[in-house]
């Protein structure tokens, strides 16, 4: 397919969507831009400055804040990765730290931070040829996404791939904690009030719980395929 699409990725937390929008952005060419890392960001940004204690946010401080938060990714030739830079300080790692999963839902719920980082994403969008990933991009940032995939796995699985991830780069977590953030994670982002997560009317549906990457690319490329035939 010639025209450069925007392919919007959401789904449930830890099931694979960076791994999965990734790829497809290698195949094609694509920017990848990951949400769930701005609003990450703009979390750790929070806690850097002391506006997080244990469930209390100072939303208002927060709200303030979001024109100070520049949030940038930049490629690594390295690792061959975007990774993330608040104000100019590449953050990829912290941002996966334990500490910053367990209060980003809640700094996601915030509207000032939502509306900001959604202004962020569709100007990203304007370049086109670009694959995100996130909780609302096929129902709120781009509802008009060319291809809209929402990804589900089981809990287990998830959070046993999420473990397994977070051991590799050394964080010491255990798995019932894991397991409960992803829960609680899921919970939180499927309840909001502004831009819950939710499956769009129009999206594909990939359960990824049986399959390898290999086995969701096929996937893709049928879907890819089926669209360039029309
Ligand atoms: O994708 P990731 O797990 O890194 O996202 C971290 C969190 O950021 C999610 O649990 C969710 O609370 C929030 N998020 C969101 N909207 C997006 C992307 C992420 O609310 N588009």
């Amino acid at each position: 397919m010639n025209r450069k699409l925007i392919i919007a990725v959401d789904g449930y937390s830890s099931c694979g969507k960076s791994t999965f929008a990734k790829a497809i952005a290698r195949e094609l060419n694509y920017f990848y831009v990951d949400s769930g890392a701005m609003y990450r960001a703009v979390t750790l940004y929070c806690i850097r400055k002391g506006y997080i204690n244990g469930q209390n946010l100072r939303e208002e401080e927060i709200s303030r804040s979001m024109d100070d938060i520049h949030i940038r990714f930049r490629y690594n030739p390295d690792i061959k990765e975007y990774e993330t830079y608040l104000n100019g300080e590449n953050i990829e790692d912290e941002i996966r730290q334990f500490e910053v999963s367990s209060f980003v839902s809640v700094i996601s719920k915030i509207k000032a931070v939502r509306q900001r980082l959604v202004e962020i994403q569709r100007e990203i969008g304007m370049m086109k040829g670009i694959v995100m990933d996130g909780r609302d991009i096929g129902t709120v940032v781009f509802p008009d996404a060319d291809i809209k995939i929402f990804m589900t796995a089981s809990e287990e699985v998830r959070a046993e791939r999420r473990y397994k991830e977070l051991q590799e780069k050394g964080v010491r977590v255990e798995f019932k904690d894991v397991l409960s953030n992803i829960a609680e994670r899921d919970m939180i982002d499927s309840g909001r009030e502004i831009s819950p997560l939710r499956q769009a009317e129009d999206a594909y549906v990939l359960d990824n719980t049986n399959m390898t990457v290999s086995q969701q690319m096929d996937w893709f490329r049928e879907i890819l395929n089926s669209k360039a035939g029309k």
